[in-house]
């Protein structure tokens, strides 16, 4: 027995800088990144998280190692990277446009004409004709 395991061989540890541990101007701690990029647990600032990834990314880890390895999400770490590894505006989830308006002979149009002041014979006989459905059924949707 020599303690060995298979497949246990050393990882190679990876260093940020031999001779700076911290940088003002960016405010990175290397310490804190050298131990994040070795998956060891450590609380990093945004732009310790950015420059670690950065570097996970040049030693060619995958966007959800590095996600994990900084404590971001990996949407957070595609942006960073398309952003030239800044911290860009929040990619945003893609926004609807304004919604379309029902046409008259509903009940939505019906609600709308009556929140403006207005008499549409059409919409308030759909209307009617929802509130019976809802006497009846329990709802005001039309059953196909
Ligand atoms: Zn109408």
């Amino acid at each position: 027995m020599n303690g060995t395991r298979v497949g246990a061989s050393a990882r190679e540890r990876l260093y940020v800088s031999t001779t700076d541990t911290y940088d003002a101007d960016n405010d990175l701690d290397y310490i804190a990144i050298e131990y994040a990029l070795n998956g060891e647990r450590v609380k990093l600032t945004q732009a310790e998280k950015i420059h670690t990834a950065r570097l996970l990314d040049e030693r060619g880890c995958g966007i959800k190692t590095i996600a994990a390895r900084v404590g971001a999400d990996s949407s957070t770490v595609t942006g960073w990277r398309a952003n030239g590894w800044k911290a860009g505006p929040r990619l945003k989830s893609p926004t609807r446009g304004p919604r379309e308006l029902k046409p008259c002979g509903t009940r939505a149009a019906y609600l709308r004409h009556r929140a403006k002041g207005e008499n549409c014979p059409e919409c308030r006989a759909a209307n009617a004709a929802a509130d019976r459905r809802y006497r009846g059924t329990g709802t005001t949707k039309a059953t196909q």
